[in-house]
């Protein structure tokens, strides 16, 4: 499987730079653990970020920060999560998930939809969670009060933007308005990092947000 969608250049320069939160950095990792190609890309920027970094010596970029990340990284390729394998989560993963996505504790956030939250970032804001969409059901119609980034761990969704199948990623920022739909048949799990709540369309889905705790 060749993941067809990848993380913005400006997020995997800031990954590489160590700048960024703890939960957008596990979703980065995550996606680079399944993603040869990703790795590959991140590879290359690191390598132009090098040749720029001689060229300015005093820019401060937390040095090693991505080797250290890649350097715990293993296998070839993407790798999908074989069903009910709990040793199958990518190793980022493995410290918030250590039963596996069978182990995960999911709370009803809305018709079809279900979630768990797994750390919160060092600014209080930013979140890393779990989202699972029931097959042929969908997240309400939203836009973004931040960044939000949604790696596939299993299943697809399909919104304006294509079909997103495990390992792709999603980076979306505030401009972005859109409504994923799972794609028919099993369940699709995201691992997701927002920095804010998500601004739903519907007056009604606003309203019942409170209990979503989305
Ligand atoms: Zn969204």
């Amino acid at each position: 499987m060749t993941v067809k969608h990848h993380p913005d250049i400006s997020t995997l320069m800031a990954f590489s730079a160590g700048t960024l939160d703890e939960p957008y950095t596990t979703v980065i990792a995550t996606h680079l653990a399944m993603s040869e190609q990703g790795r590959e890309i991140m590879h290359r920027l690191n390598a132009i970020g090098g040749a720029l970094l001689e060229s300015e010596p005093e820019a401060e970029i937390k040095e090693g920060a991505v080797d250290r990340l890649l350097g715990s990284l293993t296998g070839e390729g993407v790798q999908p999560l074989p069903h009910r394998e709990p040793a199958s989560v990518p190793a980022p993963l493995r410290p918030y998930l250590p039963l596996g996505l069978e182990g995960v504790r999911w709370k009803w956030t809305g018709p079809g939809v279900a979630a768990a939250d797994l750390a919160v970032g060092k600014d209080g804001k930013s979140r890393l969670m779990l989202m699972r969409v029931a097959g042929g059901r969908s997240v309400p119609e939203h836009s973004h009060g931040g960044q939000e980034l949604t790696l596939i761990l299993r299943g697809a969704y399909r919104d304006r933007f294509g079909v997103f199948e495990v390992g792709d990623i999603s980076d979306h920022d505030e401009d972005v308005e859109h409504q994923p739909i799972a794609e028919p048949g099993e369940d699709c799990i995201c691992l997701v990092a927002v920095n804010a709540p998500l601004s739903f369309r519907s007056r009604l889905v606003r309203a019942l947000q409170p209990l979503f705790g989305l």
